[in-house]
C-alpha cells in the first residue's frame, strides 16, 4: 500500500487524494515510516540540494489582541510581564542575523492591529532593508492595506498558519470571536498584495483526526501555499486548553509532525517546509528529523534571551538561554552529521513562489 502511494506521489505535485495522505499520516509501522521520510527527503534534496535554509526569527513582542485557547501569550494570561522591541532592538538584531550570514530573516509577534503598529513596523522593515535579507512577517491578521503597505515597506513573505482546516475544530479551540473565514480571506489578501505566502496548522490537537490532518494538506494545495510551517500542538498550562493533558505521548506526537512534513512533501513537492522549535521542544534532534523527513527550512530564534520566558507560545520550548551565535555554531554541527549544511548567504526563496512567479532563478 505505501509503495503505491509513494509511486503515486513521485509521479508529480498534487498526485494524491486526501486517503492516500491520510494513511500516510496515520503510519505508525517504523519500516513504511522509513520508507515515506526517504522519498519525502528525496523530493527535498531535488528541490532544495543537501542544503537547510536559515531565517533568524525575532519575537518583537508578546502583546496580543487575540486569546487562541492554546497559546501561552494569549491576551488573558495574566501572568506574563508584556514586552515589544524598540525599532533600535530590531535594527541591532537583523544586524546580528545579517552578520551570521542567514540572509533571511522572521519578525513574529503577537497580534496588534491599528495606525501606530502599522507604521512601526513600517518604520522597522524601512530600517532593515539596505540589509537586503529576505523578510518574513509573522504578525497575524490585519487589514489587506496593512500588507500591502508593509510589502511596500519590504517585507516579502508572510507566515499566517490556519491552525486548521477544519472549522469546526478550529471553533473549538478559539474563542467565538475569532474567525476562520477571515483567516482565509487574510492568507487570500497576502497573495493578492504579491507576498510569498506561508500557511500551516498544528498536529495533535484535541480530537484532531488523521483526516483532518490530510484535509489540512489538501487545503494548503488550494490555497497555493508558498510555504508551510506546522508543528505539534504542545500544552501550555496557563491555557484553557492546557490544563488537560495532551491525548498522545510526545513520541507519538513527534511521529505525527514528522508524518505531516513527509506528507505535505509528497504532495506539493516545490514548496518550502519549514522544520519548527515544537519538535526540538518533544525530542532533541526534532527539527533534524524534520530535515531527514522533508524539511528544508530552520528558523533560529536570535531574540535576546532575557525576552525569550516571555514568549512561551507553549512548555518547554527550548534554547531559552542560548544567544544567536550559540545556535548557530549548535546547528551547523547538528547538520553536518546528516549530511546537511547551512545555506549561507543564501536566501532561500521558495521554489513554488519562483515558479509561479516565473522569476529569476533564486538568489545566490
Ligand atoms: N500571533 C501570530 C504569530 C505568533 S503565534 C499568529 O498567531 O499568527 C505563531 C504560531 O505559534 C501560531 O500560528 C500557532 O500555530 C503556534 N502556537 C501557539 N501556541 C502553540 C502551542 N501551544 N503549541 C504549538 N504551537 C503553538
Ligand atoms: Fe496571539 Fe498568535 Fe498566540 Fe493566538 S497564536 S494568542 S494570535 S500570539
Amino acid at each position: 500500500m505505501v509503495d503505491s502511494i509513494i509511486e503515486k506521489a513521485l509521479s508529480g505535485p498534487r498526485a494524491l487524494g486526501a486517503g492516500d495522505l491520510a494513511v500516510l499520516v496515520a503510519l505508525d509501522d517504523p519500516a513504511e515510516i522509513g520508507k515515506v521520510r526517504e522519498a519525502a527527503y528525496g523530493l527535498k534534496c531535488r528541490y532544495s540540494g543537501k542544503v537547510v535554509s536559515m531565517r533568524g526569527i525575532i519575537e518583537l513582542g508578546n502583546v496580543c489582541a487575540k486569546d487562541c485557547y492554546y497559546c501561552g501569550i494569549r491576551k488573558s494570561n495574566a501572568k506574563l510581564e508584556r514586552y515589544t522591541l524598540s525599532a533600535d532592538d530590531i535594527a541591532r538584531l537583523a544586524e546580528i542575523d545579517a552578520g551570521q550570514g542567514y540572509a533571511s530573516l522572521v519578525l513574529q509577534s503577537g497580534e496588534v492591529e491599528g495606525e501606530a503598529h502599522t507604521r512601526f513596523i513600517e518604520d522597522c522593515l524601512r530600517r532593515i532593508a539596505p540589509l537586503g535579507l529576505g523578510v518574513t512577517l509573522s504578525l497575524g491578521e490585519q487589514e489587506e492595506d496593512v500588507y500591502r503597505r508593509w510589502r511596500e515597506a519590504g517585507a516579502e513573505r508572510y507566515l499566517l498558519r490556519i491552525e486548521t482546516s477544519n472549522p469546526a475544530l478550529y471553533a473549538r479551540i478559539h474563542p467565538e470571536s475569532h474567525s476562520w473565514e477571515r483567516r482565509v480571506e487574510c492568507l487570500r489578501a497576502l497573495r493578492r498584495c504579491g507576498y510569498q505566502v506561508g500557511t500551516g496548522v498544528m498536529s495533535a490537537l484535541p480530537g484532531q483526526t488523521p483526516d483532518d490532518l490530510a484535509r489540512d494538506i489538501v487545503f494548503f494545495g488550494e490555497i497555493d501555499a508558498d510555504m508551510i510551517g506546522m508543528g505539534p500542538y504542545i500544552p501550555h498550562c496557563d491555557t484553557p486548553l492546557g490544563r488537560t493533558a495532551p491525548e498522545l505521548p510526545a513520541s507519538e506526537r513527534l511521529r505525527l509532525g514528522l508524518n505531516m512534513i513527509s506528507a505535505t512533501r509528497l504532495y506539493l513537492h516545490d514548496v518550502n517546509i519549514a522544520s519548527t522549535t515544537a519538535l526540538q521542544a518533544l525530542a532533541p534532534d526534532g527539527r533534524e528529523q524534520g530535515i531527514l523527513a522533508g524539511a528544508n527550512v530552520m528558523m533560529p530564534n536570535i531574540t535576546d534571551t532575557k525576552y525569550r520566558r516571555s514568549y512561551q507560545l507553549y512548555d518547554g520550548k527550548p534554547c531559552l538561554d542560548e544567544n544567536a551565535l550559540m545556535c548557530r555554531g549548535c546547528l551547523e554541527r547538528r547538520l553536518a552529521l546528516l549530511g546537511e549544511s547551512v545555506g549561507y548567504g543564501r536566501r532561500g526563496d521558495s521554489p513554488h513562489f519562483l515558479a509561479r512567479t516565473s522569476a529569476k532563478a533564486p538568489s545566490a
